[in-house]
């Protein structure tokens, strides 16, 4: 098999996935990630000596293909389950892309701006300005609205294609109590789907994660996120724990030690391909991620890690049959 370089903009499900079919086939890869580390919507962040996952909060297939890949790292011990339903990365969500990415030749805190193809193929240029290359082919792994800008000017047809697809946001609070709260089990992880609170999670409640605080994670819905997207994350964050302890019903004694908020600006699919990927066969240029197949896979929004999953592996597999 001849080996093609390939460059993948985007760490996370999707992109690792597909990464990691192509490693797998012994091609050459490069993955580019702006942030600090891998993950995109399943990172964790840390603070008071503990993590919080902020994005997605737990994994359940609809397919054999993604069952097969959540049972496979369950033996690996990168996830855990309570029910063989629902599965938790370890020890937090961002441990499983870590995982994923730890065979990959990985650039983090590296936002790619814009796209040169050249007579030697693909160069990737960085916010620094240092050039990437030269690639085969590139693979854009971020939301919609993310790849769009870098491939304007490269391919009518892929713009074309992306056109219907889009992201709604969610803010998301996140906090610890002091003093652990009796809560139902029914009511560790509630997805509620009010106009104004999509759910909530008590993040102790996953395997592994025993500890005497209690950290929460509350997610408002697409609807209160719009209409709230440009206040700032203080005055979200006291409105998301309004809402929540009425909604939850509880008194809470004492002020949450931590209490912060995040915007997700691409946090769901609201509108997408139905397809599993996208490619531009003459430029080389492939696209990804779970917009691609969300919603059409599985109408429930708790599936769209799998669709994001099943998009970069089903691309990965084309790209690797191509080759050979
Ligand atoms: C609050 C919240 C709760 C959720 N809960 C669930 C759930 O319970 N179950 C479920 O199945 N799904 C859930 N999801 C959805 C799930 O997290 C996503 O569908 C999935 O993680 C998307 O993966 P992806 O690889 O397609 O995109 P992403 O995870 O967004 O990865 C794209 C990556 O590209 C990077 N990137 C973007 N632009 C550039 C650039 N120019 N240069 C370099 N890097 C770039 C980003 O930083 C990011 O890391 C939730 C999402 C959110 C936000």
């Amino acid at each position: 098999m001849t080996q093609i370089s390939h460059a993948i903009i985007g760490a996370g499900l999707a992109g690792l996935a597909c990464a990691n079919r192509l490693q797998a086939a012994g091609q050459s890869v490069d993955v580019f990630e702006k942030a600090r580390g891998t993950g995109g919507r399943l990172s964790s962040r840390r603070r008071l000596n503990t993590t919080f996952d902020l994005g997605c909060q737990q994994l359940n297939a609809s397919t054999p293909e993604f069952s097969q890949a959540l049972q496979l790292w369950q033996k690996q011990g990168w996830v855990a389950s309570h029910d063989q339903q629902t599965f938790y990365g370890l020890p937090r969500m961002s441990g499983l892309t870590r995982q994923l990415s730890s065979q990959l030749t990985l650039h983090l805190s590296t936002r790619i701006i814009s796209l040169h193809k050249k007579v030697s193929g693909w160069w990737l240029e960085d916010e620094q300005g240092q050039q990437f290359g030269p690639y085969q082919q590139v693979t854009l792994a971020t939301p919609v609205a993310q790849a769009l800008p870098l491939i304007a000017n490269h391919s009518a047809g892929l713009n074309q294609q992306l056109a219907p697809a889009e992201h709604s946001p969610c803010w998301v609070a996140y906090f610890v109590l002091p003093k652990k709260l009796a809560v139902a089990r029914s009511d560790e992880t509630n997805n509620v789907h009010s106009s104004y609170l999509r759910g909530w999670t008590l993040l102790n409640s996953k395997p592994a994660q025993q500890e005497n605080v209690q950290r929460w994670v509350v997610e408002a819905s697409a609807e209160w996120s719009k209409k709230h997207q440009d206040l700032n994350s203080q005055q979200v964050a006291q409105k998301l724990f309004a809402l929540w302890c009425n909604d939850a019903a509880l008194t809470i004694p004492e002020q949450p030690l931590l209490l912060e908020a995040h915007r997700w600006l691409y946090a769901f699919t609201e509108k997408s391909l139905g397809v599993a990927y996208l490619q531009d066969l003459a430029e080389g240029l492939n696209i990804c991620g779970d917009y691609c197949l969300a919603n059409h896979l599985n109408s429930h929004l708790g599936y769209q890690a799998e669709a994001a999953w099943l998009s970069g592996d089903k691309l990965g597999q084309q790209l690797t049959k191509v080759m050979q």
